[in-house]
């Protein structure tokens, strides 16, 4: 879902131009490897279809080509588990992007894995245990139905050296959901994705991302479920987040290019720096 409504769409445009041009002088100049030094990135994406339209969900085959040789100049394009060990041992960031994919779409292993493959990335999918294999039509699926990997395919994935987490069993909003049944979701999540793929699924990442539909008493319950990190949507990682509140940064048809979403990452990097650097003057006046 779009958020629309009182937004001028002239502004909205102008804004757009000047992060696009921020992020090619940024990152043409190279300026970026200072900039983010010390962060981490992880990026989200739905569905990658050969001649779809960019919206919300779904983003074409070539875009998504572009969009990832970009990761690969400008980032070093690591797998999860390499971030999640990174904050778990406090280690310093620098300069990571792990790309992630929910929902568990059919595309990712027919569209993205060939894509990410040929140049030599890997990727996260969080898959919805109770889509699995199975004709689920989820509601904002109801106008134009995409199908989902069965068992057979999201073992291909995981045997190519992809990672597999759990995005839970039924895909509710935890905000929806009473202790037992968030529990429910975690845990049988995590039991069904294991027995199916004979592997461990360490990560989460919550139904829908906004860290607003996460009450915070459940993050402690994906860890007494076994889970190494719990993932929204959010905006760069610094030294000392928590694995268990990684934000991502959901790339689709809100960025118009590559060169925007790096804009936009320079001026979040700019606003943390210049908010630290206020606070240290109040600290010492
Ligand atoms: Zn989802």
């Amino acid at each position: 879902m779009r958020r629309s409504g009182r937004t001028n769409p002239l502004r909205a445009r102008l804004a757009g131009s000047v992060k696009t041009l921020l992020g090619k002088l940024v990152f043409g100049l190279g300026l970026s490897r200072w900039l983010l030094s010390d962060r981490a990135v992880v990026v989200a994406f739905h569905r990658v279809l050969a001649h779809a339209a960019n919206d919300a969900m779904t983003m074409p085959g070539s875009a998504f080509r572009e969009w990832c040789r970009f990761f690969a100049r400008h980032f070093r394009v690591v797998p999860l588990e390499t971030v999640v060990a990174k904050l778990e041992r406090k280690e310093p960031l620098d300069r990571e992007l792990a790309i992630t994919f929910d929902d568990g779409y059919l595309d990712f292993q027919t569209q993205a894995v060939p894509i990410l493959s040929s140049l030599d990335l890997t990727g996260t999918v969080f898959a919805v245990s109770d889509f699995v294999g199975a004709d689920a039509t989820p509601w904002w699926d109801e106008a134009e139905r995409h199908p989902f990997m069965g068992w057979q395919e999201l073992r291909d994935v995981a045997a190519r050296g992809f990672t597999v987490g759990s995005h839970g069993k039924t895909h509710r909003g935890m905000d929806q959901l009473d202790p037992d049944e968030a529990r429910d979701e975690l845990a049988s999540s995590k039991a069904a994705l294991e027995a199916g793929l004979g592997r461990p699924v360490a990560f989460y990442a919550y139904p829908y991302g906004d860290p607003g539909r996460m009450p915070e008493v459940y993050r402690d319950l994906v860890r007494q479920c076994g889970y190494r990190a719990c993932l929204g949507y959010g905006g760069l990682i610094e030294a000392g987040t928590s694995p268990f509140h990684i934000g991502r940064i959901c790339v689709n048809d809100w960025f118009a290019s590559p060169a925007q979403f790096g804009g936009y990452l320079v001026v979040l990097a700019l606003r943390r720096i210049v908010s630290g650097f206020l606070r240290g003057r109040h600290a010492t006046s």
